[in-house]
Parts: C-alpha cells; sequence; structure tokens
C-alpha cells in the first residue's frame, strides 16, 4: 500500500491566520497532541525572525517529541553572500530540529523582481542553503514557493530549482501552490509532470491553499499524481482562507483512498483534535467542517431521518464513528411528529408515534422555541422535556430562590462574587453560600454544595463549557439571552439551555437543567440493572 507522510504547519502557516495568536504555552501543547496523534512533522515556526518562536525550539529541544520530528522553517541564503555567514541559515541549525524546511524561489518573477538576482545565482542559492544544512545532518525539506504559478510561466526554470536542491541532497522537494489559484486537474498534470522528470531520486511534496476553496482536493490529486508528503493545517487555519484542511485530508486518505499513512490508526480521535486546536486558536469550531464538525452526520428531514435510521448508508457517507464524531438527529418544530418520535425512541423512551405525548412535546417544542430556545445543542434539556411529558416527572429537588451579589472592592482588584440559594429537597430545605470568579460560578457552587449531601454523585460533575448567545441585539442590554452549558461526569458529556432577559436567571436554567440531568441518568441506570437482573 502507498504510504504519504503527513506534515502540519498549523504552528507556523497556521499561525499566520487572521485573529489567530498561539503563545508559547499553546505550541507547546499543540505540538505535543499532534504527535501523539501520529503526524510526521510537525513545523515550529520561523527559525530567526521571531524570538518566540526560537524560544519554542529551545524548549522542544530540552523534550523533544516522541514520534514526529520537529521542523524548523527559513529560506534560502541570502544573494551573492557566503552560507555559512547567513543569519537564517544560521538560526535553522540553532534551533536544533531533527528536520528543517528551507522555502526558495521557483518562479522567475519572484526571482526578478523580489530578489532582484539573477536566475543563475537563484539556484545557487538554493543548492549552498540545502548542502550546507544536509552538512550539518539535518533531514531537508524544500519547499518551492509559487510553483506553479512558476511553472505555468517557465517550466524548464522551475524544474531546474527542484533539481537544485535535490542534487544537494533534499529529501524532499515541495510543491507549493502559495497563492491557492490553482485548480485539481492543473496540480494533477504538473505534479505528474515534475514527478516523472525527477524519476525516484526524490519525494515529491504538495503544500496547498485553499483560496480556490480546492485546498484538499488539490493535496488529493497531488498524491493521485505521485506525491508522497502532504502539508497542510489542522481545520485549514491560515492566511486569508486557509490552508489545506489535514483534518479533510486525512479522513480521505485513509477511508476513502486507502492510503496508508501514520495517523491512520488515530483516526477517531480526528475530531477531538479539531476541537483541541480550534479552542486553543480561541476560534469558534465550524460545525459545517466535512468529518469533523457537530453537523457532519446531522439528519433534520424527515425522509432523511426515516433513511438513516433503515440504513445510515443512505445519507452518510462514511460512519461517523471513524472519525470520532458522532450521528444526531435534530429536533426543531420543522421537523414534524416523526423525527420527535424518532428522538424519543433513540434516547430510550418507550412511546407510540401516533400517541397524544408526542404531539404534546411537539408543541412545548414551537412554543419553546418561539421564546428563543433552541434544543439542536442542548439535548439533554429536550430530554428532560420528554420525561416531564411522558412520565411522572418525579422533582430531585425544588427551588426557593437565589440571590447573587457581585462585589469591586478597589480598582485594582478582581471582582468577586458571591451567590446564596435555597433549595427543598423532601421536607429539609438547604440555604447555602457559594463564591466564584464569576455570579453564574458562584451559583454553581452553591447549588452543587446544596445538593452534595443528598446526591453525592454530582460532586463528579464538571462544567465542560459555556456559551452565550444574545438573541435580539436590537434592544441592548435587555435583550433576551441564550445560554448553552455543557457539562461531564468524566463518562459522558450533556447539553442544557436556559433563556431568559437576565443572563444571570439564563444561565442558572440551564446549571439546574444539567444537574437535573446527571441525577435522571442515574436513575435511568438504575432502572436498567434492576430490569437486567
Ligand atoms: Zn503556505
Amino acid at each position: 500500500m502507498k504510504e504519504v507522510a503527513l506534515y502540519d504547519t498549523t504552528l507556523r502557516d497556521g499561525a499566520q491566520a487572521e485573529g489567530v495568536s498561539f503563545s508559547l504555552e499553546d505550541k507547546v501543547r499543540i505540538a505535543r497532541r499532534l504527535d501523539a496523534f501520529g503526524l510526521d512533522y510537525i513545523e515550529g515556526g520561523f527559525a530567526g525572525s521571531n524570538p518566540k518562536d526560537m524560544e519554542f525550539f529551545r524548549v522542544m529541544a530540552r523534550e523533544p517529541l516522541q514520534r514526529a520530528r520537529l521542523t524548523a522553517f527559513g529560506s534560502t541564503r541570502r544573494a551573492n553572500r557566503p552560507t555559512a555567514e547567513d543569519t537564517v541559515v544560521q538560526a535553522l541549525l540553532e534551533a536544533e530540529t531533527p528536520a528543517v524546511a528551507v522555502f526558495g524561489k521557483s518562479w522567475t518573477l519572484r526571482v526578478r523582481d523580489v530578489l532582484r538576482t539573477s536566475e543563475e545565482e537563484n539556484l545557487k542559492m538554493i543548492a549552498d542553503t540545502v548542502g550546507h544544512l544536509k552538512e550539518r545532518g539535518r533531514e531537508v525539506i524544500f519547499d518551492a514557493e509559487h510553483f506553479f504559478d512558476g511553472y505555468k510561466e517557465n517550466p524548464e526554470y522551475a524544474c531546474r530549482t527542484l533539481e537544485a536542491a535535490a542534487r544537494a541532497g533534499a529529501d524532499c522537494v515541495v510543491l507549493c501552490d502559495t497563492n491557492g489559484g490553482c485548480l485539481p486537474h492543473e496540480i494533477y498534470g504538473i505534479t505528474a509532470a515534475v514527478i516523472q522528470r525527477l524519476g525516484t531520486g526524490v519525494a515529491v511534496g504538495i503544500h496547498a491553499h485553499n483560496d480556490s476553496e480546492t485546498g484538499v482536493a488539490n493535496s488529493l490529486e497531488a498524491v493521485r499524481a505521485g506525491a508522497v508528503h502532504v502539508q497542510g493545517t489542522v481545520n485549514g487555519i491560515g492566511e486569508r482562507c486557509g490552508n489545506a484542511n489535514l483534518c479533510s485530508i486525512i479522513a480521505n486518505l485513509v477511508l476513502k483512498m486507502k492510503i496508508s499513512c501514520s495517523a491512520a490508526e488515530h483516526l477517531r480521535e480526528l475530531k477531538s483534535i479539531s476541537e483541541f486546536v480550534y479552542e486553543l486558536a480561541n476560534l469558534m469550531p465550524n460545525p459545517k467542517a466535512p468529518f469533523v464538525g457537530e453537523s457532519a452526520f446531522a439528519h433534520k428531514a424527515g425522509m432523511h431521518v426515516d433513511g438513516v435510521r433503515k440504513n445510515p448508508r443512505s445519507f452518510e457517507h462514511v460512519e461517523p464513528e471513524t472519525v470520532g464524531n458522532r450521528r444526531r438527529i435534530l429536533i426543531s418544530e420543522l421537523s414534524g411528529t416523526s423525527n420527535v418520535f424518532l428522538k424519543a425512541v433513540e434516547m430510550g423512551f418507550r412511546v407510540d408515534r401516533s400517541s397524544p405525548e408526542i404531539r404534546e412535546i411537539l408543541s412545548r417544542l414551537e412554543q419553546l422555541e418561539k421564546e428563543g430556545y433552541e434544543f439542536e445543542a442542548a439535548e439533554a434539556s429536550f430530554k428532560l422535556l420528554i420525561q416531564k411529558v411522558l412520565r411522572e416527572h418525579k422533582p430531585f429537588f425544588d427551588l426557593g430562590g437565589f440571590r447573587v451579589i457581585v462585589e469591586k472592592r478597589a480598582k485594582d482588584e478582581p471582582a468577586v462574587s458571591e451567590a446564596v440559594i435555597k433549595v427543598k429537597v423532601g421536607d429539609e430545605v438547604e440555604h447555602t453560600v457559594g463564591e466564584g470568579c464569576g455570579p453564574v460560578d458562584a451559583l454553581n457552587a452553591a447549588l452543587r454544595r446544596a445538593l452534595t449531601r443528598f446526591y453525592p454523585q454530582i460532586n463528579d460533575v464538571v462544567l465542560t463549557d459555556y456559551r452565550v448567545r444574545i438573541l435580539d441585539p436590537e434592544h441592548a442590554t435587555a435583550a433576551r439571552t441564550r445560554v448553552l452549558v455543557e457539562s461531564s461526569d468524566g463518562r459522558q458529556r450533556w447539553s442544557t439551555v436556559g433563556v431568559s432577559e437576565n443572563i444571570i436567571e439564563a444561565s442558572w436554567e440551564a446549571l439546574v437543567d444539567s444537574i437535573e440531568y446527571k441525577l435522571f441518568l442515574e436513575n435511568e441506570e438504575g432502572r436498567a440493572e434492576s430490569q437486567d437482573s
């Protein structure tokens, strides 16, 4: 089976994306996580030009990666200067990485107008730099910048730049579509021609950008034409429209093209890798992202839901579990009784398709959606709603009320929050105080403290996400607010929703649902066990 090396440049090209800035600590965490995921190369940053990147290389040198080859990125030496005295080349060596990526010019336009040197000198710059680094024991990857544009204008010269690198000992020459303007058929044709010309002496790689929205397609076409090294970033983050998205590339290589690559055995971690990088990049995950997005296997139209229930292959191109994702049946007022019925069945309720309860659930759903609730991302709240309609809902606790104080004592002191709540469990009334770094945190602390005596299992519950959406921003601070809370007990994750004109009250509602859901889960499990025995 053909094998392809995976080269990640999230920390270098990805970090050039608008709105993205990784701290040193973020970079170290991402590098270690991608290493464990099984990538072959992790490009850490620019050698020389950036003190943060050099510090990153120093940190990584003390505790090297387990599997992946850390790579420092830099340019060929400057024109008409000795290689050994070139500061970028020196920095590439000082990074002390096992591999280095050197970019050089392969487009005559760039040689003439940007480097302002001769075509011959440019070839020497490539050969000297690659040779110098090879002599010092580095694996050398030559990134031929603007290769495809260069090839279209002067194929002979573009190929000579690759040959200069290969003859000087480069381990891999990478054809870069730096401007992202090429289409898949062009990438295929040019890559195939280059590989035929270069022969088997040197590996050929691809570095694609997404400006024509074909970054992934271009990468796959290059592989089909014979490339054995693919560069990209997690989630496709990068300058302008981004780089080729490694998440989609990996899934397609493994699942569709049956190509062997090191990350194949970790494919089930793909979604969590994507989420991890989004989080550290401080970007909202793209729900529509193929394979890893929340919506990638979400079915809403009644007919699709029915089809997937009968045979998942009818509306799913791969099994969601293979990439760590999951199928979701969406419930909304649009979906009608059939989806509500299937959702109830999926959630383990025994109910008749044409029962009045199903219609009752749908009508409550419609009412709540009008008020601003949204259950697609808050299935636990929806499950509680079904349960309240279908079964005699036994409340685990009654809420008396709460009070929250936020106090800032001095300008340079952080504000502190305190919450007092009253809850009733059975005949006992609990009055408790909780503190937190914010009002929601304080409420959460007080609620747990009040209930722990009765339900010690809620100690396992942690809030893993908290999201706020303003529903009618034209009302400014009096707008309705929807709060989504995600919780986990280490085994399961669930999401709950609250809506109010008051953000604290909306948060409170979602928090209470979260705790109720945990107790409800335990109850269900207890019920299932007693049925088994
Ligand atoms: Zn790039």
